[in-house]
């Protein structure tokens, strides 16, 4: 098999200006810490409600931390889970195990005591570090886990007098405030990192090393960790980096809402912030829509790393107008379709932020798609392949299709993972040597137009077939969007005993909206066939999401199907 009929075929496309080449630079990711303390050692690396650590105390607070896991008996290659929302405590935890040699088990702080006690077994994690109050869940688990360690923090340890005196020190456990015990394998986060001189033992960690295990149910569904090195984390971040050529080194400004525990907030939002010594504006819960809007007007952020939900949902927010949103210039949206209707508005409510629309996926840590942020940027596209990294759309045998047909995605480049976590077999379901390379098959469906500019199509999993027809949900909601009642929506398949599958809308309406079932299938039956049009609408006051803001529509369609069967 070869793929000589098109290598790299949408290179002749590049604009001038636009870079495409790559060298992974071979640094760790402390390295990028150390750097910026040398370089910007002055400027506010951490802006959490106001309360300020510049990039010099930042490190300083890194090098003190990892000394003392390594004085608790952290060793190199050892996982370490960090359970913590976006706070400082995150950003020293994630670099001081990485520094002491440790690897990051980046865990949900929504996960349930099931969930937890999954990860924490399948990664083998013997610390834990959480926040006070998500002690309770594994608390509920700590007799079925091989955690030895457990290291306390709690979010008013981070906030500025006299914000650190308002929040409760204890956590809460079926309404009641519990004290958590420290003492025994329970440790203090401010008193380890205040314990010791800044002086870890080297670990030697080199580039190829696993830094991270990231948990994600992947192409096949079950839950596994992709193990991402230094240099696969490193080099997506340089990608990003080469990317935004405009990108002001130590002057920028991030709004950091989306959670650094998904890899998208992790590279995009913390690693390349360092890499360009970027203050990161900390906001602890991305659904706090207010507290963003708040966050962006005071510290006048300049990037915006987000997802559809969250534009969205600061679209219709019923405070924007009470808030500054100017400043922002530059947003990469990522992690599931951009529609049209959000990126227009979000544009007009910051008067002309470029807010371009990538692509990535856990396994490739993750981006490996962007519109151009300064260049030709293609509504409803991905963009191009970022420098370094390779495409090609194939067939269900592992034949390039014709340029401008649909199949499935295939990537290679630097940040393509090392593979699952003690899943051999997962691992090779996912990626394929092919012409001396590692391609990553990534389960989404996807097009390339004759500019090479790159369309997801659909998820694989989640196409729609009714009556012998594939119907894409994007299609359908990028029309359900249009209606100016309408502030989210879904479409699913549930099971029809005569296609096989029909289509199912699921909306959230805007406050004080209205519109009725009949209305949101006549506006789909003006727009597309009538065989891509849902047959049925179900209205909810909001869409559940993931953590990082993806709505949940293998989740919306379980529960229609449910509902199907037993009315
Ligand atoms: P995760 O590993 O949780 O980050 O999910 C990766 C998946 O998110 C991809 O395989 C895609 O299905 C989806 N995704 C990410 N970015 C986009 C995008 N811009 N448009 C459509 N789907 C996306």
């Amino acid at each position: 098999m070869t793929t000589t009929a098109h290598p790299r075929p949408w290179l002749a496309h590049y604009e001038p200006g636009i870079p495409h080449d790559f060298q992974p630079s071979g640094r760790t990711l402390p390295q990028l810490l150390e750097q910026a303390a040398k370089h910007h050692p002055d400027r506010v690396a951490l802006d959490f409600l106001g309360r300020t650590t510049n990039y010099r105390e930042l490190w300083f607070q890194v090098q003190r931390f990892a000394h003392a896991l390594q004085k608790l008996g952290v060793q190199p290659g050892e996982r370490v889970a960090v359970m913590l929302p976006n706070t400082p405590q995150f950003v020293v935890s994630f670099y001081a195990v990485l520094l002491a040699g440790g690897v990051v088990v980046n865990t949900s702080p929504l996960y349930t005591p099931h969930e937890l006690e999954h990860q924490l077994n399948d990664s083998g994690s013997e610390t834990l570090i959480m926040l006070d109050s998500f002690y309770p869940r594994y608390a509920e688990v700590q007799e079925r886990v091989p955690v030895r360690r457990v290291i306390v923090t709690g979010i008013q340890d981070a906030l500025p007098f006299p914000k650190n005196k308002l929040y409760p020190i204890k956590a809460r456990k079926d309404g009641m405030w519990v004290k958590v015990p420290i003492g025994g394998k329970v440790f203090s986060f401010t008193q380890l990192r205040k314990s010791q001189p800044p002086i870890p033992q080297p670990a030697a960690v080199s580039p190829g090393d696993v830094a991270l295990l990231q948990y994600t149910g992947g192409t096949t569904g079950v839950p596994k960790g992709a193990m991402l090195t230094h240099e696969n984390l490193v080099s997506n971040a340089e990608q990003c980096r080469m990317w935004m050529s405009d990108l002001k080194e130590g002057q920028e400004v991030t709004m950091a809402a989306i959670p650094f525990f998904h890899v998208y907030g992790m590279t995009v939002s913390m690693n390349l912030s360092v890499m360009t010594g970027a203050t990161m504006v900390l906001v602890p819960n991305a659904r706090d829509i207010k507290m963003v809007l708040t966050q962006i007007a005071r510290t006048k952020a300049t990037l915006f790393p987000g997802v559809p939900t969250l534009y969205n949902a600061i679209n219709n927010h019923p405070d924007l107008a009470r808030h500054d949103v100017t400043s922002i210039r530059a947003c990469i949206s990522g992690s599931a379709p951009l529609l049209l209707e959000t990126s227009r508005k979000f544009k007009e409510i910051t008067h002309g932020a470029n807010l371009v629309e990538g692509y990535g996926l856990t396994e490739t840590s993750p981006v490996t798609h962007v519109n151009p942020i300064f260049g030709e940027q293609q509504e409803g596209s991905i963009g191009l392949p970022v420098p370094g990294t390779d495409a090609l759309i194939m067939d269900d045998a592992g034949q390039p299709v014709a340029q401008g047909e649909i199949g499935e995605l295939w990537v290679a480049g630097p940040q393509i993972m090392k593979g699952y976590w003690q899943r051999p077999d997962e691992t090779e379901k996912t990626i394929r040597e092919l012409d001396g390379k590692r391609w990553l098959l990534t389960g989404d469906m996807a097009r390339m137009d004759e500019k090479g500019y790159f369309q997801i199509v659909d998820r694989k999993k989640e196409l729609i077939i009714a009556g012998g027809y594939n119907i894409y949900p994007r299609e359908v909601e990028e029309v359900l969007m249009t209606h100016p009642a309408v502030l989210e929506a879904a479409a699913v398949g549930i099971p029809d005993t005569y296609r096989g599958e029909s289509v199912h809308a699921v909306v959230a309406l805007k406050p004080g909206m209205h519109v009725t079932e009949k209305e949101i299938i006549a506006l789909c039956r003006a727009e597309l066939s009538a065989y891509k049009a849902p047959r049925s609408v179900e209205f909810r006051s909001e869409l559940p999401k993931t953590a990082v803001g993806k709505i949940l529509r293998r989740q919306l369609a379980k529960e229609a199907a449910e509902r199907r069967s037993t009315a």
